[in-house]
């Protein structure tokens, strides 16, 4: 339901702000559980991954790198951000070493993505949008459970030729098993793709990154950077990179161009896998955000 101009401001709603210029979005944040991984893939940070001599011969720091997917209801639609890691890792992985690296070994059965869309009572053939903010493994990993269901699958224009245009079986940690054979539609810069919900062209971790950004009537604006920022300790500022990046200068614009949407919308910035953050929120199936 719609509020009307009568109800006055939502509470949380940004001052200002005409409630009925915001469309009744609704978002679910579907903690799908965390894959274990030496912190270093995701902070080249001195001091706390980088040593200095004092910390030698101190063990690595392993992190629960939290995976998480987005489900937003709309007025015109639901759509889904991301599928995370798929329930069979351990054997597809395997061809590119990854489930050595971020072994997805910190999920129960209810964590996997078709269990939580099953808790909110929602099934694959409900998604009229399945949008990929890269097409990584552990973000890919889901899409064939919308195979044959008329979801329109959307990714980047650039993430797409490049997923499709290298040699082999994978390059990195795009594995083509998870996405090559599905049609992808292809967005190109920022583009609203529904009222509110607006996708922004971050590249830098992968050719064709995107975040996703969110204008709810109660929240404000939510935006999630997907893997444009790992955490909240990547974002900084300064701004701190990570082991995987395709084009290190493109990734630190993207992140300032992040911080500069985010601060002009007042927005909420969820991080790809912040498993700090992702515990502080409110998580589907018992929350949401409007
Ligand atoms: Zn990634």
């Amino acid at each position: 339901m719609r509020p009307s101009c009568s109800d006055g401001p939502a509470s949380g709603g940004r001052p200002g702000l005409e409630v009925d210029s915001v469309p009744a979005n609704k978002v679910h944040v579907l903690g799908c559980g965390a894959m274990s991984c030496d912190l270093t893939w995701l902070l080249l940070k001195p001091g706390r991954t980088i040593r200095p001599r004092a910390d030698r011969d101190k063990p690595v720091e392993w992190y629960p790198c939290t995976t998480h997917c987005v489900l937003v209801e709309t007025p015109d639609g639901m759509l889904l951000w991301d599928t995370s890691c798929p329930r069979d890792w351990e054997t597809r992985w395997v061809p590119t070493g990854l489930q050595e690296f971020f072994p997805y070994d910190q999920v129960s059965d209810e964590e996997y993505l078709d269990s939580r869309l099953g808790q909110l009572g929602v099934s694959p053939g409900d998604i009229d949008y399945l949008v990929l903010s890269h097409l990584h493994f552990d973000h890919a990993g889901n899409i064939g459970l919308f195979a044959g269901t008329g979801a329109r699958m959307i990714c980047n224009d650039k993430e797409k030729e490049f997923a499709f245009g290298y040699e082999g079986a994978f390059n990195g940690a795009h594995l083509k098993a998870d996405y090559e054979a599905y049609d992808f539609e292809t967005v190109s810069g920022d583009v609203e793709i529904l009222p509110g919900v607006t996708l922004i062209e971050a590249p830098g971790h992968t050719p064709g990154t995107m975040a996703m950004k969110v204008d709810l009537p109660e929240t404000g604006t939510m935006i999630f950077t997907s893997d444009a920022v790992y955490m909240g300790d990547s974002y900084g500022p300064p701004a701190v990179p990570a082991a995987i990046v395709n084009d290190l200068a493109a990734w630190y614009s993207s992140v300032e161009k992040i911080r500069g949407i985010a601060e002009r919308s007042d927005a909420t910035v969820v991080f790809g896998h912040d498993a700090a953050q992702l515990r502080s929120m409110r998580l589907a199936p018992n929350g949401f955000y409007l």
